[in-house]
């Protein structure tokens, strides 16, 4: 019997993540690192749907976006013209009693949350990752792992308007990691050091950033329900004031999302003006061809956390009923989409039947083969990982050429014929 609580504790799910093989805590044999994750066999699975299902739809679903993959490591020069050594701080305060560190930004009163201890005056602190590149440790050879991913798509601007001779409006669209010195990490992968983006910078002329900010505010609010399966009392919008906002912005939206921990930035949508591709361009880098001038487009930024996106996920997902858990994912976000298993294991004719149907659900589907154990305790077993359908194989498949197919959602079993279980399965994993 689940014992049941009321609502889902973070800790419920990081308990689940690390027991199944989601994420795991990074370097976890030498004690961890400062909040780092390692996706395990079935985080994998599930982040690269999310990563997957977001390229589908943004870049090959679309006309107007095409993508890049840039190296981590920029020329430091970049993030000299970004602003982000200069402005890509967070306010840090230091206890004068235990010395923690805290962002000022986030705290509820003016003592330490830890000992009540005063708290010194808040500092800018940068959060741009460094490094040495090459063999010689000096100021020359200090170097940054980039804090988003977005500075690429600006940098590459021309070579990819020079190489695929794209017209206004038009994006680019990237999936990577950005790392950033975060003074608090915490809450999962919520806030981590080392994370992943999936972000879109959409060029425009300037006279239409009204209508092509609100486009992208739709999109993402159809990303949020359609593809992730998020509820909507679940997802807020936030218009962050002057004053508050990333200081190449004019109008920023954050999508919050209320997590067991509290309602907390999920994605950011932003008006970057023309202020990137002023700095790094000398030159207006745009030919309007028709009408003979050069320009500097303006930029929407549309931009998801990719963990941030699994973490949303999992704790819509997570249920408890009277005899199980499960994570009522969507199929198409499910690490595997189909277990398949023999009745008996001891029952050589049920195994070998078993492993033929595994076998050709193999080449359509990710699908997962288990004998351990009873029926019940298989059932268990997938309902809690997401796997929206069960297959058994029983003595009756031997003479029939059937199969029971169970639903993870209504647990309800129907008899199958092999020959139509791809068909009703690509009908029901769409
Ligand atoms: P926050 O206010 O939470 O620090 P931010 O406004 O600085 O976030 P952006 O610069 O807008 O975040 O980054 C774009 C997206 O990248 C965020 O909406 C979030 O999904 C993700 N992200 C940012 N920082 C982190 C982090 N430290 N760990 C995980 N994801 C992050």
């Amino acid at each position: 019997m689940v014992k049941k609580e009321e609502g889902n504790s973070i800790e419920k799910i990081v308990s689940l993540c690390k027991r199944r093989g989601f994420i795991f805590p990074g370097s976890e044999i030498y004690g961890g690192l400062a909040n780092s994750f390692d996706y395990g066999p079935l985080g994998v699975e599930l982040k690269n749907n999310i990563k997957n299902a977001w390229w589908k739809r943004f870049v090959h679903q679309r006309d107007d976006m095409v993508g890049i993959d840039a190296a981590l490591i920029m020329n430091p020069k970049v993030w000299e013209s970004s602003g982000h050594l200069k402005n890509f701080s967070d306010p840090l305060v230091e206890c004068k009693k235990c010395h923690h560190r805290f962002r000022e930004d986030q705290l509820e009163s003016k003592n330490c949350p830890d000992c009540k201890g005063e708290l010194m005056s808040a500092k800018q602190f940068n959060l741009m990752l460094k490094t040495f590149l090459g063999p010689v440790e000096n100021d020359e050879s200090i170097v940054y792992f980039r804090p988003e991913t977005a500075q690429a798509m600006f940098v590459d601007f021309k070579n990819v308007l020079d190489t695929t001779r794209r017209k206004l409006p038009f994006g680019i669209a990237q999936i990577g990691k950005a790392f950033r010195n975060e003074i608090t990490p915490g809450n999962f992968i919520f806030r981590t050091r080392e994370f992943e983006q999936m972000e879109i910078e959409y060029f425009i002329k300037e006279e239409e950033w009204e209508k092509v900010f609100e486009m992208w505010r739709k999109e993402m609010q159809l990303w949020m329900t359609d593809v992730l399966g998020l509820k909507e009392k679940d997802i807020h919008e936030l218009d962050i004031p002057d004053g508050e906002r990333a200081h190449y912005s004019k109008k920023t939206i954050d999508f919050e999302y209320d997590f067991p921990f509290g309602r907390k930035e999920l994605y950011g949508l932003a008006y970057r003006t023309d202020f990137d591709l002023k700095n790094h361009f000398k030159e207006a880098p745009y030919e309007n061809i028709e009408l003979k001038e050069k320009l500097y487009p303006h930029v929407v930024e549309p931009t998801w956390g990719v963990d941030r996106s699994v973490l949303a996920v999992l704790c819509n997902a997570y249920a408890e009923e009277d005899e199980r858990i499960v994570l009522k994912l969507k199929p198409s976000l499910a690490p595997y989409k189909i277990a398949v298993f023999p009745l008996l294991k001891n029952k050589p004719e049920l195994v070998e039947k078993a492993k033929e149907v595994y076998k050709m659900l193999k080449k359509d589907f990710v699908v997962i083969f288990d004998e351990r154990g009873n029926i019940g305790k298989r059932y268990y077993s997938q309902d809690e990982i997401g796997t929206p359908f069960c297959v058994t194989i029983d003595f009756d498949s031997l003479e029939k050429n059937d199969v029971t197919i169970r639903d993870r959602d209504t647990m309800k079993q129907e008899r199958i014929k092999i020959e139509d279980l791809v068909l009703f399965l690509n009908n029901k994993l769409q």
